[in-house]
């Protein structure tokens, strides 16, 4: 007998559920089924077969019917999931499900068939007298089409109508036949350019070839992406494949027309912006290796490749690589488990590489390789930082420095191109004196307090810790404090009134929400001069635009006091990419950086793209306050419905913690969440310090503790060193 055993597919519960079946001798590892359970049929996956069960066999059901042919979980697979489940402390169905798109489960999606006609033999004298003269449609179908040809019958109906195709289906000049239709999200609208790469990349590219971590520092424009595709196309010659990351909102069209311009019908995209079925389409074609390369966001980790070659992470900083929802993951430590099962090397690149990393490749821990300049030898643009202190002073309580004013009329003057930046971060809000630049901070925190509006109230997001909000300045007394940030619309309104005549064009989150409405606001800045673009991180990505020589940085101070460890860093990655906006093409570019503390040193840093000197001072601070890469962040989140049901649980947790603290913790408290309530789910939370030697064996205990206070009511999170702590 076989016996499989079947994790069954169940929405909510706390715990995998794992049943055996019996089941035929197709049935394989990895394949999807349907099984009863109680009085429902689920959806499940066969994670083993084995010949006995120790169940009585008359109790066991058998499996009703396999969902695919073929099993979605391969042996790679399993053991990546094996690794998530001990890592990161998750439900084996929850890694399972990480692996294909999800609009499989329930039947959601399936392939897109068409009707196409195969012309037989026919002999045209013979037809052409069975078919009246009159019947002009037919007889000119009969001269359109050839033998042994197949034909898309929509399209043959439409051209020459439906009646002349039936006709010819009654005479059995065609056969019809149901194929699969692709529905293709890429689009080739350009020509592949032939690049040899330069001496410094062609050195890097050699290197590029042990099974490692391989980490490239260069400025935007040094010619990385080129150093990829050409890794890429060695990998394809040895018969490998290739798996390509690039950030969510930096996976332009722009960035895909250039794959496919050089690798054709060779690459497959996974990215959430695509349909179900495109998704559907785009993973069927990888999962039967009919591509070599998949170009995607985050997702595109699990992208079923067999024989990877290569794994690159482009922008390898950037926060989206993060899973910060269930199952919480890090793209960095899947692509290494990936690229050590098919030991092949990881490549990591970026101009601003995250602090984590570079401190990784100092201790010899990554391989570093450094592009020092512009394969086009082009200057940075100069940067101007404008001391937003000195505005009140001279009556201007507007948004715009007079600075940048200036700029921006002599930009417009001049029919160029303008971007100005607002860089919000979701719901959250720094408070600041515009006379004197004082920032609420905590006090035993030094993090900058946020500003909750619906308690009008200032919390500390790192101990929990809660003030009154503000109406005068505690420094200087001044009346001028702003709480909340400045946001696209509010800049747009003042730009119109300032420039009535000049196009003023916005995206964020809000205007990007229909399919092309991306590409529309790109396209149409593109085509206007003089005009504006005002937007969020959104515009720091991807295109080129010859024409822009100004970039604003409305507000530079809004992400260096988010409430976060990664401030200050984050700040100085998204400076440094929305400055190399300006000034691509042949026109020299200028930033004018807008701040209430002039003097901190990620803009004196940033202001001279001077990296290193950055990542020195930052990790320096790091090491004295004991915050990563020299503490590890640990935080429980606990959720549910029944708010005194989690404020038990929290506390249950969070005295067994206690049991483990030893002085390795050097942090260790329980709160409310900083956001206290998410769609009616209340927020509770341990939040830890811990150092790192044996910080595995900890983690391990943590995650004992919280599997053991575990409540189907509730639900309970550990994260390491999230990006967010709201
Ligand atoms: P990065 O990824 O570091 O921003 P890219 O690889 O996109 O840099 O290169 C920037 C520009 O320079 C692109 O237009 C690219 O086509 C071009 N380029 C890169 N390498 C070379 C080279 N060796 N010779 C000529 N042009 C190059
Ligand atoms: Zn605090
Ligand atoms: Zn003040």
């Amino acid at each position: 007998m076989i016996i499989a055993e079947v994790i069954v597919d169940i929405a909510h519960s706390q715990v995998d559920k794992v049943f055996d079946y019996i089941a035929t001798p197709d049935v394989q590892k990895g394949q999807r089924v349907v099984v009863p359970f109680g009085k429902q049929t689920l959806e499940g996956y066969v994670i083993n077969l084995k010949s006995q069960s120790s169940f009585e066999k008359d109790k066991l059901k058998s499996i009703i019917k396999t969902l695919e042919p073929y099993p979605l979980i391969t042996e790679e697979f399993f053991a990546l999931s094996d690794f998530m489940i001990k890592h990161y402390n998750l439900k084996r169905v929850d890694t399972l499900r990480l692996f294909f798109p999800s609009a499989m489960r329930g039947q959601k999606v399936k392939e897109q068939m068409q009707t196409v006609l195969l012309v037989n033999e026919f002999s045209k004298e013979f037809l052409t007298q069975q078919l009246k003269k009159s019947a002009k449609n037919q007889i000119a179908l009969l001269d359109y089409i050839n033998q042994n040809e197949v034909y898309i019958k929509s399209e043959l109906n439409k051209r020459f109508g439906q009646g002349a195709v039936e006709k010819f289906i009654t005479l059995k000049v065609f056969t019809e036949k149901q194929v699969h239709k692709d529905r293709d999200v890429l689009i080739k609208d350009r020509e592949n350019e032939q690049i040899t790469l330069n001496s410094a990349q062609k050195e890097i590219l050699d290197k590029l070839n042990t099974p490692k971590t391989h980490l490239i520092f260069g400025v935007t424009g040094s010619g990385k992406t080129e150093i990829y595709m050409h890794k890429i196309m060695q990998c394809l010659k040895e018969g490998k494949t290739a798996i390509m990351l690039v950030p969510e909102i930096g996976l332009t069209p722009q960035v895909l027309s250039l794959f496919k311009a050089r690798f054709g019908n060779n690459i497959a995209t996974l990215h959430s912006g695509l349909s179900a079925g495109e998704k559907f389409d785009q993973w069927q074609k990888i999962r039967k290796q009919e591509v070599q390369i998949v170009v995607g966001a985050r997702s595109a980790i699990f992208a079923p490749l067999k024989n990877l070659g290569v794994i690159i992470i482009d922008e390898e900083h950037d926060s989206s690589y993060q899973s910060d929802s269930n199952p919480r993951y890090s793209t960095h430590t899947i692509a290494k488990f990936r690229a050590k099962y098919n030991n092949c090397p990881l490549v990591l690149g970026s101009a601003t590489p995250s602090i984590e990393s570079f401190y990784k490749a100092q201790q010899g821990e990554y391989e570093l390789y450094e592009l020092k300049t512009r394969v086009n030898n082009q200057e940075m643009p100069k940067v101007q930082i404008v001391d937003m202190r000195n505005e009140l002073s001279f009556g201007n309580t507007g948004i715009f420095s007079r600075q940048l004013q200036a700029d921006l009329k002599d930009c417009i003057d001049s029919k160029n191109q303008a971007m100005l930046f607002c860089n919000r971060r979701g719901f959250a809000s720094y408070i600041i004196c515009r006379e004197c630049g004082y920032v609420a901070k905590c006090e035993d925190c030094d993090a900058s307090l946020v500003y909750h509006k619906e308690e009008n109230l200032l919390k500390c997001h790192f101990c929990g810790k809660k003030y009154k909000a503000l109406t005068n300045c505690p420094k200087c007394n001044s009346k001028y404090i702003r709480m909340g940030a400045i946001g696209t619309e509010k800049v747009v309104s003042e730009l119109k009134e300032m420039f009535p005549e000049v196009k003023v064009l916005r995206m964020d989150f809000d205007t990007t929400q229909t399919k092309f409405a991306h590409a529309n606001i790109l396209d149409e800045f593109a085509q206007t001069k003089p005009s504006i673009l005002v937007g969020t991180q959104m515009i720091a990505k991807g295109h080129h635009f010859p024409n822009v020589t100004l970039v604003g940085i409305v507000d530079a101070d809004m992400s260096l006091h988010f409430s976060d460890f990664r401030n200050t860093e984050r700040t100085f990655q998204l400076l440094t990419q929305v400055s190399g906006r300006a000034g691509r093409a042949s026109k020299a570019g200028k930033i004018v950086l807008q701040t209430y503390a002039p003097k901190h040193y990620v803009y004196r840093f940033m202001a001279n793209y001077n990296y290193k000197a950055f990542f020195e001072r930052e990790l320096e601070l790091r090491k004295n306050s004991k915050f990563p890469p020299f503490a590890y962040i640990v935080r429980i989140l606990i959720t549910g419905f029944d708010e005194q049901k989690v404020i038990q649980i929290t506390s249950k947790i969070n005295k067994d913690i206690e049991k483990l603290k030893n002085d390795q913790f050097i942090f260790l408290k329980a709160m409310k969440a900083p956001v206290g309530k998410i769609q009616t789910k209340h927020r509770y939370q341990i939040l830890m310090r811990i150092l790192p030697t044996n910080f595995e064996k900890v983690l391990n205990q943590i995650y004992e503790v919280v599997n053991k206070n575990r409540n189907n009511d509730l639900n309970v999170f550990v994260e390491v060193n999230p990006n967010n702590l709201s």
